[in-house]
């Protein structure tokens, strides 16, 4: 223990990597919701039911659920953070304040059993504290019955009614959702705006509705042929019960939420990927419908490449549906504004269906490291649209918006660590290039230290060994440390735990009895492999390559150069030299990390003789 302490200290980074893995456990949860909505008053009464098995070490003797509507009320939590945070998202700013007894939102819930005994409750906020009649010891089960009275609130932020698009309801956060408890204990986290963290279990939701109202999201319907609306095969008689009120069935399994959306207007199409789910469309024609209608394609396609490049998606369908104020991910299902160009539409539907991957299949405490579900959907976004359309403008690098992101996260000073709490970076635009921008570069910039092929492995890898587990950062680690064969502790200690920052230069090249010497120089903090590409005045080129001594090793040659392998470079040495068998004068032009894949937050010191380094342009960020 002393030793251990004595280390940590040492390192003085945070305690993050010093949580070891013990044995997995995690919640599981059993809803099953029947819900009645009134479209005049946009009122519902709902019922559920929630058989909520303990799986952890520990005896609870309370639990919490979430009340997200209450956030759209006037002096809420998420009120009060929009109206003072520095840079306030412009779809919230003061409009909570300004919402009259019709638009707001709540949640109210009016009975709480616990396996049939009454309980006591608190509502605090967009939180209920409820203490538990009879405690839930390690590996047994209780069966929460609840009902409860909702408002659905103006449109404000992701879910309400009435969006700027004339989209009726956008239904997330709708229901009350047991807060996730897991080996860092409770997550009670008030609902003030950002990122989502949920226990896994299967949802059966009725939800009765005007007839009128087509209903998508989350899940596989159970009733079609009482449906219609899309739902059926087009030839396939229809039952539908006669009367002006419909009961949608849903059913979906091993998922952490469920979102729907309902509008009397959507037109509902459908499309299979070979191989994998079926796609369903639901969006109100206008002036865009066209860009609507080529979006199911470039939708296969890109599945297609997701599958075959980060492991397959799991559930049977996916929904792409019109409503919320942006873009939106839920498991199976995303919410995302639609009228777009046709290239933002494919760009915002891609981007939500990663997260398939990372919020929904792998489903990491985004709160904690909305990196690697921002950073990784980023990524794994931008290679598919280049798939899609070609590489970006930008130095045709799929990545290059996120550095620049990044870098001018850098540049402004308001940069926070990756290990800050979602909620409580100091600004939005920190959380925001921090979790999509330099997420992506973490991502990118980690096939630089282990190689292309490796990162690809390694990242079905960690999909295949790590969904429905809720994997950390060290089992992120740890996953391409196996595949690498590499120790990659400090790359995670200096990029995630740190606001460090990469900056090498060519310090000198001299002219030496007919060889040249080279000095490089880590003028900023952190440390990092380096390649070295020598062009001759004859064209030849040679890519030196010089590990880390602490990566214990060194990637595989990727090919592209012939490669020299040099000694590695201790991290506390200032500066680092290699001799070249060329006289000076034979040596054309000496290039630092030739593949831009290092984010180095100054590469005009990168070049001899120095040139311009390309410049790039800042990632945007309206997609969640
Ligand atoms: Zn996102």
């Amino acid at each position: 223990m002393r030793k251990y302490l004595l280390l940590t200290t040492l390192l003085s980074f945070s305690s993050l990597f010093a949580i070891a893995q013990s044995t997995y456990w995690q919640q599981q949860a059993e809803y099953t919701m029947e819900i009645d909505m009134n479209v005049n008053t946009n009122q519902f009464t709902g019922n559920q039911t929630l058989i909520y098995q303990n799986n952890s070490p520990d005896t609870l003797t309370k639990v919490f659920y979430h009340l997200y509507f209450n956030a759209f009320q006037p002096g809420s939590m998420m009120d009060v953070r929009s109206r003072t945070i520095a840079d306030p998202d412009r779809r919230v700013m003061d409009r909570i304040l300004y919402l009259d007894e019709d638009g707001i939102g709540y949640q109210r819930v009016t009975s709480l059993k616990q396996d049939g005994n009454d309980l006591t409750y608190e509502t605090v906020g967009t939180v209920l504290e409820v203490n538990l009649s009879e405690p839930i010891l390690p590996g047994k089960e209780s069966t929460f019955t609840m009902e409860f009275i909702a408002q659905v609130p103006l449109q404000i932020r992701r879910s309400g009614r009435d969006n700027a698009e004339g989209i009726r309801y956008s239904m997330a956060q709708w229901y009350p959702k047991m807060a996730e408890y897991d080996e860092h204990g409770w997550h009670s986290n008030p609902y003030i705006g950002r990122e989502f963290y949920g226990i896994w279990g299967n949802f059966d939701v009725k939800i009765t509705i005007d007839s009128s109202y087509v209903v998508g999201g989350t899940g596989v319907l159970q009733n079609p042929e009482e449906i219609g609306h899309g739902y059926l095969p087009s030839g396939k008689k229809l039952k539908r019960p006669k009367g002006d009120q419909l009961t949608y069935h849903f059913v979906a399994e091993n998922v952490h939420d469920f979102m729907w959306a309902a509008d009397p207007d959507y037109v509902h199409t459908t499309a299979q990927v070979p191989n994998g789910p079926l796609l369903r469309f639901f969006y109100q024609a206008d002036t865009l419908t066209e860009n609507w209608q080529q979006l199911p394609d470039f939708t296969v396609r890109a599945f297609q490449y997701a599958n075959k490049t980060f492991g397959q998606y799991p559930y049977a369908e996916f929904s792409v549906v019109q409503g919320g104020d942006g873009g939106m991910e839920y498991p199976m299902s995303t919410l995302i504004t639609g009228h777009r160009s046709l290239r933002s539409l494919v760009g915002v539907t891609v981007h939500e269906f990663f997260h398939s991957w990372y919020q929904g299949v792998l489903g990491s405490n985004e709160s904690l490291y909305a990196w690697m579900d921002e950073g990784f959907t980023s990524y794994a976004t931008n290679r598919t649209m280049a798939q899609l359309f070609g590489p970006g403008r930008a130095n045709g690098q799929e990545q290059a918006r996120s550095y620049g992101g990044y870098f001018a996260l850098v540049q402004s000073g308001l940069e926070e660590p990756l290990t800050t709490h979602a909620d409580h970076f100091d600004t939005n635009r920190a959380y925001g290039s921090a979790a999509y921008s330099k997420g992506a570069v973490l991502l990118h910039q980690l096939s630089y230290i282990i190689g292309q092929q490796t990162l690809e492995r390694g990242m079905r890898r960690y999909f295949n060994e790590w969904k429905f587990k809720h994997p950390d950062v060290v089992d992120f680690k740890r996953v391409m440390e196996k595949e690498s064969g590499l120790e990659l502790d400090w790359y995670f200690e200096y990029f995630v735990n740190s606001i460090r920052t990469i900056d090498y230069s060519v310090q000198s090249v001299e002219g030496e009895r007919g060889e040249t010497r080279i000095t490089l120089e880590r003028v900023g903090l952190m440390p990092m492999p380096q390649e070295v590409l020598i062009t001759y005045q004859n064209g030849d080129q040679q890519l030196f390559y010089i590990p880390l001594r602490i990566m214990r090793g060194e990637k595989d040659s990727e090919g592209e150069y012939e490669r020299t392998l040099l000694q590695d470079w201790p991290w506390t040495f200032p500066t680092y030299q290699l001799m070249i068998s060329h006289p000076k004068s034979e040596i054309q032009q000496i290039t630092l990390d030739p593949s831009g894949k290092m984010a180095d937050i100054d590469r005009s010191n990168n070049t001899y003789p120095s040139v311009n380094p390309s410049t790039f342009s800042e990632e945007g960020l309206m997609n969640e």
